[in-house]
C-alpha cells in the first residue's frame, strides 16, 4: 500500500491502518515541525532525519535559528515580558498551578473588549465548540460565513440548529440567505425559528481579511438577527487600542450580541472568553457543560492576561509600551504587505491585518517553499488541505510587533529570491513597473 509514497510518509511507515492512512494525504515534513524556543520574533526550529546505514537506523536532530514568519504572537507576549513574566511566575509561588483565580480577569476582560461581563474557558477552541450549543438548538438557525473556523463549525453542528453557510465575507448574500428564512422586519415571536445568530470572525486566520462587520450588522438589524463575532485573530492585534475589529471600523460592541476571543495569540496565553450582557453570561455560567465540568484555567496562565491586558492599557508601570506595540505590529505588516505586493505576489487580506498570506496555488509548491525559506532561515507556516480548499496552497505569514526592520528587510530578501526559484511571483509586470 505504502510502496509509491515512501519518500513522503516516513512517519508512517509500519503504521498504516484505518486510523492512520489519511495522513499519507499530507506532506508531513513541512508540518509540525517542533520548535525548541519561545515563539518570539527568532525561533530555533528542529528538523529530524531519519538514516539507515549499515542497517541501524541513525536520527540526526539539526535546529536551525531562523527568522519567524509563523507565529500568533501579535504584540510580542509570547516572549519572556518585563511586566508579564515576573508576575507570571510571582502567580506559581502564590497560587498552586491548579487552583481557580479567575474571576477579576473576566472583569478587566469585559472592560477591555467593551461588553458588561465575560465568561473565559481553558480553551480557545473549546470556547466556540461549547458555547454554540448551549445558545442555540433545535429550532434555531445558525448563518455561518464560509471560511469560518472549525471550532466554529463543530459547535455550530453539535447544537443541533439548521446551519445555513453564505459566501464569504459577502452582506448581501447574507442578506439573501436571511431572506429565504423571513421576512424583513418579521418580528422574532412570529417567526419560523426560535433563534437566528449570524457568526463570523473579526480577521479570517487563513485570508488575513477583515470582516465587513458594518455591513453585517446592518443586515442582521434589519431582519432581527443575533451577531456572534470570533476575534480570536483581532482583539489585541488591531484598532487604535487594541480594541480589535469593532474599534478599528467604528462599530459599536453595543451592536455585536457576543463577542468571542482567545488569549492564545495578541495575549501569549491560553484559553478563551465569550462577552456579552450580564444576562447572557449568567445563563452561560449556570447553563454551559465547558464551564460546569470542565478545569478553570491556570494562575500563570490568568496572570498572564491579566499583565498583557494591562500593558495594551497602559496600567502597568505607566511605560507606553502597549501603545508602541500596537503602532508597530501596524507599521511593520502595513510595510511587509506592500513590500511583497512590490514584488509581484499574490497577497491575501486586508491593511492593518498582521496576517498576509502569499498565495502558491499548487500544493506541490510547499515543500519547496517551505524547505528553502527554512534553508536561508526563515520559518513560515504553509497552509493547504483541508484548511484551504486544494487548489488553494498558501504560506501564511503572521507579522509581529517583535519584529525589527532588520527581520522584515531580511525576511522579504528571503521571501524574493525562494519565490522566484518556485515561481510564485503571479504579479511579475507590476514588479517590472516597480
Ligand atoms: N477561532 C479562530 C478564528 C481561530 O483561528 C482559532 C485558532 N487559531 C480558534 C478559534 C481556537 O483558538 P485556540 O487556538 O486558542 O484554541
Amino acid at each position: 500500500k505504502s510502496k509509491g509514497l515512501k519518500g513522503y510518509a516516513p512517519i508512517c511507515l509500519g503504521l498504516e491502518d484505518f486510523y492512520t492512512r489519511r495522513l499519507y494525504l499530507r506532506i508531513q515534513d513541512c508540518f509540525g515541525r517542533p520548535i525548541a524556543s519561545s515563539p518570539d520574533s527568532r525561533i530555533d526550529v528542529v528538523e529530524r532525519f531519519s538514516t539507515d546505514s549499515n542497517k541501524t537506523l541513525q536520527r540526526t536532530i539539526k535546529t536551525t535559528s531562523c527568522i519567524n514568519l509563523g507565529s500568533y504572537n501579535y504584540l510580542g507576549f509570547a516572549a519572556a515580558d518585563e511586566y508579564c513574566t515576573p508576575l507570571v511566575i510571582e502567580s506559581l509561588k502564590k497560587y498552586s498551578p491548579s487552583i481557580a483565580v479567575f474571576g477579576w480577569m473576566a472583569e478587566l476582560v469585559a472592560r477591555f473588549v467593551g461588553k458588561p461581563a465575560a465568561i473565559t474557558f481553558g480553551m480557545g477552541y473549546v470556547t466556540n465548540s461549547a458555547i454554540i450549543p448551549v445558545l442555540m438548538g433545535k429550532g434555531g438557525l445558525i448563518i455561518s460565513d464560509t471560511l469560518n473556523h472549525n471550532s466554529i463549525v463543530n459547535g455550530a453542528r453539535a447544537s443541533g440548529a439548521t446551519i445555513r453557510v453564505f459566501q464569504h465575507n459577502s452582506p448581501s448574500h447574507l442578506e439573501e440567505v436571511l431572506r429565504e428564512q423571513i421576512a424583513e422586519g418579521q418580528p422574532r415571536t412570529h417567526r419560523p425559528w426560535k433563534k437566528i445568530i449570524v457568526v463570523v470572525e473579526g480577521i479570517y486566520s487563513m485570508e488575513g481579511e477583515l470582516c465587513n462587520l458594518p455591513e453585517i450588522i446592518a443586515v442582521c438589524k434589519k431582519y432581527k438577527a443575533y451577531t456572534y463575532l470570533d476575534e480570536a485573530h483581532s482583539i489585541g492585534a488591531i484598532g487604535k487600542t487594541g480594541r480589535g475589529v469593532c474599534e478599528l471600523l467604528g462599530v459599536d460592541t453595543a451592536d455585536v450580541d457576543i463577542m468571542m476571543g482567545t488569549f492564545t495569540k495578541s495575549f501569549g496565553s491560553c484559553g478563551g472568553y465569550i462577552a456579552a450582557s450580564k444576562k447572557i453570561i449568567q445563563y452561560l455560567k449556570y447553563t454551559c457543560p465547558a464551564h460546569i465540568y470542565a478545569t478553570a484555567m491556570s494562575p500563570p496562565a490568568v496572570q498572564q492576561v491579566i499583565s498583557s491586558i494591562k500593558v495594551i492599557l497602559g496600567e502597568d508601570d505607566g511605560s507606553n509600551r502597549g501603545a508602541q506595540k500596537l503602532t508597530r505590529i501596524r507599521e511593520n505588516g502595513n510595510f511587509f504587505r506592500s513590500e511583497l505586493k512590490k514584488m509581484g505576489f499574490e497577497v491575501l487580506g486586508d491593511n492593518d491585518s498582521p496576517v498576509m498570506p502569499i498565495m502558491l496555488y499548487n500544493p506541490a509548491k510547499i515543500p519547496a517553499f517551505s524547505r528553502e525559506c527554512l534553508r536561508q532561515n526563515v520559518a513560515i507556516v504553509t497552509v493547504a488541505f483541508p484548511a484551504t480548499p486544494l487548489l488553494l496552497a498558501r504560506a501564511r505569514i503572521c507579522i509581529s510587533a517583535s519584529h525589527t526592520r532588520e527581520d522584515l528587510i531580511k525576511s522579504l530578501e528571503v521571501i524574493s529570491t525562494v519565490g522566484d526559484l518556485v515561481g510564485i511571483k503571479y504579479f511579475p509586470i507590476e514588479n517590472e513597473k516597480a
